[in-house]
């Protein structure tokens, strides 16, 4: 279906090394094109992240504070899957998964694969990025078109590059920013939402007295609780002196988090963490000494109002854009958006 690339391959600008941004760059880099990816964080895999902490015993803490676990229901993603999987890259996490309706706790059904990366999430988009070319902690202003190329710079202007291609995999409002010379293409990304989230990662002198290692909450501020030491290869990396490994994530109901969302850290913090020990009580239980604490805010958490474009893409001004927004709200769909993306891109050439 793709003509192969010639030895000269297109220079391209993939801005953003979350999953889409990746899935685009891989499949553009295998095609021989040259690839450049600007990230404006510290780090690769964007909301498929994993904060570390180091507690003074010399224990590492790790917290996926953004996606939990990822599904895989497409063919082509399955595949991907797999092929990480005996990487081992991720592994399925079998935690057992209830719903707490503020009274009572159900056990919720465990018939889907939950996948995380390993030994976090954040693993997964580092090793993606291994063999490409790629710029951290780079904030890339709008592309400017500028007498047929894309030229770009960061935050303190200096120039980054003039390219034949862009790809833009930011969240929708940052890619409705970005793409201020595509405008046909950022009217389109002006139009989707996003929850926000406070999360709250939090360690444990000892286990919390809970019968489940992930909980669906629908009743209060919380929305989801998560004993992360339990997803595969987290205690082996937890194991330090202390050896606890007892961590935790709490994510906020999106209602509650916007509502909150300017409040001062401990607040919202205490608040959580009342919510928290509320669901152990129910349990017949007790939190024990808190070891670690810290929270995070999302402005951008799930989409609320996806796109069904697959991807964005203006053939005219070789520039396109791709994310979980154009497809859905989830990793899976952030990845196959990032596919359809490169996938026009190459057609595009191929038909001359
Ligand atoms: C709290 C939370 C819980 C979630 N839970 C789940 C879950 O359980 N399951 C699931 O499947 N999904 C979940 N998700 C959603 C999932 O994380 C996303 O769908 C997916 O990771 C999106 O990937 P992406 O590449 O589209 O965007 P992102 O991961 O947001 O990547 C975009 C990248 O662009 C970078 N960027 C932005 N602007 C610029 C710029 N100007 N210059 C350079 N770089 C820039 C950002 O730093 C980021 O790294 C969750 C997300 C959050 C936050």
């Amino acid at each position: 279906m793709i003509a192969p690339a010639e030895e000269r391959g297109l220079r391209i600008a993939v801005i953003g090394a979350g999953l889409s941004g990746l899935a685009a760059a891989r499949m553009l880099a295998d095609q021989r094109h040259r690839v450049s990816l600007f990230e404006k964080s510290r780090g690769c895999g964007g909301r498929a992240a994993t904060r570390r902490a180091t507690q003074p015993s010399a224990e590492t803490l790790r917290f996926d504070h953004g996606a939990q676990y990822f599904t895989a229901r497409d063919p082509r993603f399955q595949r991907c899957v797999q092929t990480w999987a005996e990487r081992g890259l991720v592994a399925p996490w079998d935690g057992r998964i209830g719903a707490f309706d503020g009274d009572s706790f159900t056990p919720a059904g465990q018939e889907t694969t939950r996948w995380v990366g390993v030994p976090g999430m954040s693993a997964l988009g580092r090793a993606l990025a291994e063999d490409l070319e790629v710029r951290l902690q780079t904030r890339v202003r709008p592309p400017r078109w500028c007498r047929g190329r894309w030229q770009l710079s960061d935050e303190a202007g200096q120039e980054l590059g003039r390219f034949e291609r862009v790809v833009v995999s930011a969240p929708a409002p940052q890619s409705a920013e970005l793409l201020m010379d595509a405008p046909r293409l950022a009217a389109q990304a002006a139009c989707v939402d996003y929850t926000p989230c406070w999360t709250l990662m939090l360690g444990f002198a000892a286990p919390v007295p809970l019968a489940f290692d992930g909980i669906f909450v629908n009743q209060g501020p919380l929305r989801w609780v998560a004993r992360d030491s339990s997803k595969p290869g987290r205690w082996a990396a937890a194991m330090g002196p202390a050896g606890s490994g007892n961590c935790w994530v709490l994510h906020a109901e999106p209602g509650w988090t916007r509502k909150h969302l300017n409040d001062a850290r401990e607040q919202v913090q205490a608040a959580m963490l009342a919510a928290f020990a509320t669901l152990v009580d129910v349990a017949g239980g007790a939190l024990p000494a808190i070891t670690w604490r810290q929270s995070h805010s999302w402005l951008y958490s799930l989409v609320e109002t996806p796109l069904e474009e697959g991807c964005l893409w203006d053939p005219a001004l070789g520039i396109g854009a791709c994310g979980d927004w154009c497809n859905g709200a989830r990793v899976e769909d952030a990845w196959l958006s990032g596919e359809a993306l490169a996938g026009r891109i190459l057609a595009a050439m191929a038909s001359g």
